[in-house]
């Protein structure tokens, strides 16, 4: 028998306190009376607002769960911080995010004023808390609460996650999207098709445009790279380290480049052979590739620059050539080098392949606000988010529409232009 009191009559309560008109610093808070549970916990770039812990509507030493939809930042980058305000609950995620969490937090850490041990210690307290998780399974909670994680094909190891609230309303199913890839990425398995629910949570990146698919934007990059590699320059694509850097590779080892590639980044390189070791989760295309010899996400003229020494020396290298490097909206890391040494030879191109957030470095140089004399494309078949259509067909392929769908985690146009789709359907 349950005690009666008021406190169980208060209804479940969903705050989103990060990300919910811009695409970065995501953090969305479920209260019920008896648990609570933060879904993501990340940083924010450019101008997008991040929330201070102070005025969280709970304090997080009160916070039991954090679910984390992926190891990006901008999903992850507040852990320590949070941890640092209280928290003291489990973290929940996918079993390769959990491998992928500690090298990028590790990384965001050696930027902040922590010295070498306090960053240990915050790594350990981390892996202590965190929980690797089957995906397509339910697993209970405090209170009855079930969740089941299933794959959300952004990046390995991304996942969208299915609530069921056995009170307050009864048997209340509730689905955090996360971010959602495209079908046909390199490397990972398509985006799962989500179950029916009461409420959808789902971000809305592109929700105002459309990708190019992935035959053409193979096509695209190839052309691009003739054109941008006929005059001999360099060509700078700034890439996060995880996820972006490892398509690029691929894609560029399937066009067999020619000229010589650079990885001028410690934790893409690092990624990449984590992403080597996690074969489980990779699609029956690399898998199959790697059984035949060909290795998907390594070859002949790939380079790796490890040494900050050697980044230097890179500076100075004579074209034709390809650099990779963070970070993925030029906010900081080795690019920035590249573009101030770079940015005016118009021999050179860059090559955007990712979200510029507002604000960002990034997208003041493809809006033309930063003087260059390089060649500026933007390759919109290389985003990690799904399109319009995408994520359309990802909400319509519930067996039943949602009773309600909150857009997040897009800029306003793309969540308008989304919404008013959603509706008419
Ligand atoms: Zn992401």
């Amino acid at each position: 028998m349950t005690v009666f009191t008021s406190e169980n009559l208060r209804p479940m309560k969903i705050t989103h306190l990060g990300a919910q008109n811009c695409v970065t610093g995501s953090c969305h808070l479920v209260q019920t009376p008896a648990v609570n549970i933060l879904v993501d916990c990340g940083k924010a770039y450019g101008s997008d607002p991040e929330l201070p812990f102070e005025k969280f509507p709970v304090a997080p030493e009160k916070i039991d769960y954090l679910f984390l939809t992926h190891a990006h930042i901008d999903h992850t980058g507040r852990v320590p911080d949070l941890i640092g305000a209280g928290f003291n609950g489990e973290i929940i995620c996918t079993h390769a995010t959990k491998a992928l969490l500690t090298p990028m937090l590790r990384d965001a850490l050696s930027f902040s004023s922590r010295t070498d041990k306090q960053i240990k210690l915050l790594e350990e307290k981390i892996d202590d808390l965190s929980w690797g998780f089957e995906l397509d399974e339910a697993f209970s909670l405090k209170k009855k609460i079930t969740f089941k994680l299933k794959n959300a094909g952004h990046i390995l190891g991304s996942c969208f996650i299915q609530f069921t609230f056995p009170a307050q309303p009864k048997n209340f199913t509730v689905t955090f999207s996360g971010d959602l890839g495209c079908k046909d990425t390199p490397i990972l398995p398509d985006p799962d098709t989500p179950d029916t629910c009461d409420l959808l949570i789902m971000e809305s990146t592109y929700g105002d445009r459309n990708h190019e698919n992935r035959k053409d934007r193979i096509n695209t990059l190839k052309k691009a790279l003739d054109k941008a590699l006929a005059d001999d320059g360099i060509i700078y694509i700034p890439a996060f380290a995880l996820g972006r850097t490892q398509e690029l590779i691929y894609e560029l080892d399937r066009i067999k480049t020619k000229v010589p590639v650079f990885i001028d980044s410690p934790l893409g390189l690092e990624i990449t052979e984590l992403y080597s070791t996690l074969e489980d989760f990779w699609d029956k295309e690399a898998k199959s590739l790697k059984s035949k010899g060909d290795h998907p996400i390594d070859f002949k003229n790939l380079y790796s620059v490890e040494r900050y020494k050697d980044h230097k020396k890179l500076l100075n290298i004579k074209g034709p050539a390809i650099i990779i490097a963070g970070s993925g909206m030029c906010t900081g890391g080795r690019i920035v080098d590249h573009l101030e040494n770079g940015l005016n030879d118009p021999a050179n191109d860059i090559f955007f392949v990712g979200y510029q957030s507002k604000g960002t470095p990034g997208r003041k140089i493809i809006k033309k606000k930063t003087p260059a004399k390089a060649g500026i494309y933007t390759l919109t078949g290389y985003s990690a988010h799904a399109d319009q259509n995408a994520l359309i067909s990802w909400v319509n392929a519930m067996p039943e529409p949602p009773k309600e769908i909150r857009l997040v985690h897009g800029e306003d146009n793309a969540r308008k232009t989304l919404a008013r789709i959603l509706e008419k359907k």
